[in-house]
Parts: structure tokens; C-alpha cells; sequence
């Protein structure tokens, strides 16, 4: 059934035309809206580090209240992506340092391994066919394509969580999923992970894990941290922000 003044994209989209009947009340998924548009912007840096966010044009952009905005902000707060400072609102955090990262690679090594033997013994067709999923994702990403670099990193992200999840050890994958959400912002402004050589090193990861290989699995992880951790060391010591 159509109307005269339907909008005809919106139909086209298959869309219902939302209703303009004032702001809905705030609620779970209102609030995980106002999360994820935030983390986005914070991780594709449209908000840039230190930058401050304004609550009433977020509000305005997503046409929810600012109830739910405030909210995402405080869980954006408790995982350190944001501060709240009196008189001014919210800003997103400063850059990481360089000893911070270090800190963050040490913490890495010390739970990531042994979360990929563990993952390797918990192995079943569903992660086998998500990490051939993420393996081909990971190919598909052209060294110089445009947004080729955010998809690798969305597909890392991925992979890193997954070996967490199927660790079977829920505060290991809390705490993966929380470190890469810095990890990703830093390297959203460096621009360190070289692709074809993370890609080499994640295949290896994948590989141990679809043979069901504890050991070489672990190994592999230890082996793509240190390299990984190499190459933004040697961004950081040139104090370099342009690296391709
Ligand atoms: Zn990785």
C-alpha cells in the first residue's frame, strides 16, 4: 500500500519512515547506539584524541536524547576511552605513550598465548569457519586500497577476540576486547601494521588453530605480538606520525 507523499528512497531501502512524534524514552538499545556511533568516531579518530565531545550535536545527529549518550559515555569512561572534567564534559583520552604501549604489549603476551592453546583445544566448526572468514578478509585487503587499512585492522580485531572468546575464559576475553579498543586508536593515528606482514603472521595463527596445534598456535601468537610490537616501536622511535 503506498501514499502520495511517501519518501521513495526510504521505501526503496525497505525502511518503514521513522515517526517524528518526539524523542523516544532512553533504553538498552538506544543507549548501545549512542556506544557504538562514539566508539566508532573515536576509533576512526573523527574525534580526535583530547578532543571535546559534544553531548547536544550527538544527540542531534543520532535524534535520541542526550540521557543515553550520557550513559555510552560513562561505560566509554569506565574502559578509560573517554574523561569527564568538571565545567567542561567529556573529552576523549590523549594519545597512549610510548611506555604505555609497551605496558600494553607486556599484558598482551602474558594472557594472549595462552588463550590461542587453549582456543586450539576448544576448536569447532563454527570458529573454523569464522577464522577462514576472517583469514579471507584479511587477503582481500589491498596494501594501498582506500580504507584498506581499517578493514585490516576490523579483521585483526576480530581475530584477536575470537582466540580470547574461545579461550573459555570470560575475563580474558573482557580484557582482550578492552585493550584492543586502545590499541586500534593508537594505530589509527600511526598507522603502524604493516598488512602483508600481520597478514603472514595471522595466517600462521589461524593455521595452528584450525589443526588444533596448542602449541604452535600459542607460539605463533608470541612470535606476531613481538613483531607487531616491533614495528610500532620503530614508528614511535622516529617519533614519526607519517608512516604508510
Ligand atoms: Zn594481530
Amino acid at each position: 500500500m503506498r501514499h502520495g507523499n511517501d519518501d521513495l528512497s526510504t521505501l526503496a531501502a525497505g525502511v518503514a519512515p521513522r515517526p517524528r512524534v518526539g524523542r523516544p524514552a532512553a533504553g538498552p538499545t538506544m543507549v548501545q547506539q549512542a556506544y557504538d556511533h562514539l566508539l566508532t568516531a573515536l576509533m576512526t579518530l573523527q574525534i580526535a584524541p583530547g578532543e571535546r565531545i559534544a553531548i547536544d550535536q550527538v544527540a542531534r545527529r543520532l535524534n535520541i536524547s542526550q540521557t543515553p549518550i550520557r550513559e555510552a559515555l560513562s561505560q566509554l569512561e569506565a574502559e578509560k576511552l573517554v574523561h569527564k572534567l568538571p565545567n567542561v564534559g567529556y573529552r576523549a583520552s590523549a594519545q597512549m605513550t610510548r611506555e604505555e604501549v609497551r605496558d600494553l604489549y607486556t599484558l598482551r603476551q602474558l594472557i594472549e598465548p595462552y588463550a590461542a592453546a587453549r582456543a586450539a583445544e576448544a576448536m569447532t566448526e563454527a570458529a573454523v569457519e569464522e577464522l577462514e572468514a576472517i583469514d579471507k578478509a584479511m587477503s582481500n585487503v589491498g596494501e594501498d586500497a582506500a580504507g584498506g587499512y581499517s578493514r585490516f585492522a576490523e579483521a585483526d580485531d576480530r581475530l584477536h577476540r575470537l582466540i580470547a572468546t574461545l579461550s573459555g575464559n570470560r575475563l580474558i576475553a573482557d580484557t582482550v576486547e578492552r585493550l584492543h579498543a586502545h590499541l586500534h586508536i593508537f594505530r589509527a593515528l600511526y598507522s603502524t601494521n604493516a598488512p602483508t606482514e600481520a597478514a603472514a603472521e595471522h595466517r600462521a595463527i589461524i593455521d595452528a588453530l584450525i589443526a588444533r596445534d596448542g602449541a604452535t598456535a600459542s607460539k605463533a601468537v608470541r612470535t606476531h605480538l613481538e613483531r607487531s610490537q616491533q614495528r610500532m616501536d620503530r614508528v614511535l622511535a622516529g617519533d614519526s606520525a607519517t608512516t604508510a
